[in-house]
């Protein structure tokens, strides 16, 4: 097997990392491991050095720096500038990006500066017995789970959404930090940002609630919400949705949960109405404890679920919220707090 050199492009904000570029770090060590290569942290922003340890006790050997003004805050053209010019230097086999607002624009621009391909949202990655890499995505609307190459081309990149691989756990490595150098005139490529507004969360942040009700199209109107809202504020939860609501306007987007969506890991995943297509099942099948409900004793969310409940949900949900009521002090809870 051919050894693979895997860069992983690191997201941060106001020098606060975001758990994806860790998750594929995980990942990324786990195929160098396979391929006795080696791991290329990408870290860009402004006055982030001392994030290098960091990703460096979480997996990778190399850190591949580039702190500069230019650089903070993010912005496309001279992050793929770059992330290009880093490319040209080390030259790596593979390039993860984190499936987030930033990854999925700069992936693909990178992906075609560098004249290469990409394959967006992935479930898993794996190595064939050349060491190329197997890039595995849903497709046939879920059916099916395609397993891609880039054959010929390099870097071999990928996104995959934040929750999908697992972070290690911190152990005391050395690596070696290396700075990049970047040129100043980058400020003057692409729009400029001009203030930050950074909104605080006013519900339930999906992927960090301990309960999720998650709604599918199954109930069938926009007012059948209110009783997956009423569920969900009882258990201090979060509401989720499949794609079909959200498409139809009855949820907003951010609530989506799957290979599009959100990844959620709750102690208690409740699907109402959901059939169980792999695009959903992706987002939500490593929860504690999966409870559906569904009237088609069939539905493949039963295969995943820990407890099926075969039913309509406008017969099944009202008197369980009842029971939970009544068991609750004072038939509701008062305060859920958000976590931080
Ligand atoms: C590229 C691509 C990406 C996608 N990404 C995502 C994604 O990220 N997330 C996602 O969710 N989908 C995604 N999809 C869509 C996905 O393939 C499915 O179409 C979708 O998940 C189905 O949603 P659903 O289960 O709500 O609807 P359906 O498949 O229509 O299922 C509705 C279910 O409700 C049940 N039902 C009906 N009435 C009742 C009732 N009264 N009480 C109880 N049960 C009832 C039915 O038996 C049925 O099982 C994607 C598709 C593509 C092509």
């Amino acid at each position: 097997m051919k050894t693979q050199h895997i860069g992983v492009f690191i997201e941060q904000r106001g020098g606060v990392l975001h758990d994806v570029g860790l998750e594929l770090l995980g990942k990324a060590r786990e195929l160098a491991e396979v391929s006795k290569g080696t791991v290329s942290a990408f870290l860009l922003g402004r006055d982030i050095s001392a994030l290098s340890d960091d990703l460096i006790a979480q997996g990778a050997d190399t850190v591949l720096l580039a702190d500069s003004p230019v650089l903070e805050p993010y912005r496309l053209l001279p992050y793929t500038s770059v992330l290009a010019q880093a490319c040209e230097t080390c030259d790596p086999d593979i390039l993860l990006f984190g499936a987030t607002r930033m990854g999925v624009e700069l992936a693909p621009r990178l992906a075609a500066r560098l004249r290469t391909g990409l394959s967006a949202h992935c479930m898993d990655l794996r190595l064939d017995t050349e060491g190329k890499l197997l890039q595995m995505v849903p497709g046939w609307g879920g059916g099916v789970v395609a397993t891609i190459r880039c054959p010929d081309h390099r870097p071999q990149m990928a996104t995959v959404m934040p929750g999908v691989m697992k972070k290690l756990v911190p152990t005391e490595r050395s690596g070696e930090c290396i700075h990049l150098s970047v040129k100043e005139d980058l400020h003057r490529f692409g729009p400029k940002v001009l203030e930050v507004h950074i909104e605080e969360p006013k519900e339930m942040p999906l992927e960090k609630a301990d309960v999720v009700v998650a709604g599918g199209w199954g109930i069938g109107n926009p007012e059948g919400w209110a009783i997956l809202e009423d569920l969900a504020t009882l258990l201090c939860g979060a509401v989720g949705a499949t794609r079909p609501p959200v498409d139809e306007g009855w949820v907003s987007e951010s609530r989506m949960i799957g290979q599009s969506g959100k990844t959620v890991r709750p102690r208690l995943y409740m699907g109402i109405g959901i059939s169980g297509m792999s695009h959903h099942v992706v987002g939500m099948d490593e929860s504690d404890c999966i409870v559906a409900v569904n009237t088609n004793p069939d539905a493949a969310i039963f295969e995943v679920s820990d407890l099926a409940v075969v039913g309509d949900y406008r017969e099944i949900l009202p008197p369980l919220l009842k029971e939970i009521r009544t068991r609750l002090p004072e038939g509701r809870i008062d305060t859920c707090e958000l976590p931080q």
